[in-house]
């Protein structure tokens, strides 16, 4: 018997229901709910989109990134899925989750206080603990203004 080449094996997992519907994978779908298949030992396991275009012979360019379909995720149907910007897919994957990249590679972005906020930071009599949410900084951030150790240029003379 032949070795079924990656086209074969993934048309027999394919339940298609007309040329422009979808049609769900009866393969394996990883618990996010993209249809994947193995492919090999060095390939591993990828999405349908991916091998869709690894069994046309097609190469994915430098910097694309197979999209599967926008309609039904374990849709199978190559009509369906396009290649895009890696840049975008990461995107709508973060989007998906309901998660923004953050605008820095390390941490929380920092939140910048106005000078205006920070007069009022220095001003007033709350807890340091309310205004730090209140501000969405930390406390140390609120302790550091009130004890006119940050943005003294701002506060000092205001306190008599
Ligand atoms: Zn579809």
């Amino acid at each position: 018997m032949a070795i079924e080449t990656l086209r074969e094996r993934i048309e027999k997992k394919q339940d298609r229901r007309g040329p422009d519907r979808c049609w769900p994978w009866l393969g394996y779908c990883h618990p996010d709910g993209e249809p994947r298949i193995w492919v090999d030992d060095k390939i591993g396991s990828i999405s349908i989109a991916r091998a869709h275009y690894l069994a046309s012979g097609d190469e994915i360019p430098l910097g694309k990134e197979a999209l599967g379909c926008p309609a039904m995720k374990e849709c199978s149907n190559p009509k369906h899925f396009s290649l895009a910007d890696r840049t975008e897919v990461a995107n709508r994957i973060l989007a998906a989750k309901g998660l923004r990249r953050r605008p820095t590679s390390h941490g929380a972005p920092r939140r910048t206080l106005s000078g205006e906020q920070i007069q009022q930071i220095f001003l007033s009599h709350e807890p340091t603990s309310l205004l730090a949410r209140k501000c969405s900084v930390s406390e140390g951030q609120i302790s550091n203004i009130r004890a006119g150790r940050r943005h003294w240029h701002l506060t000092e003379g205001l306190r008599s």
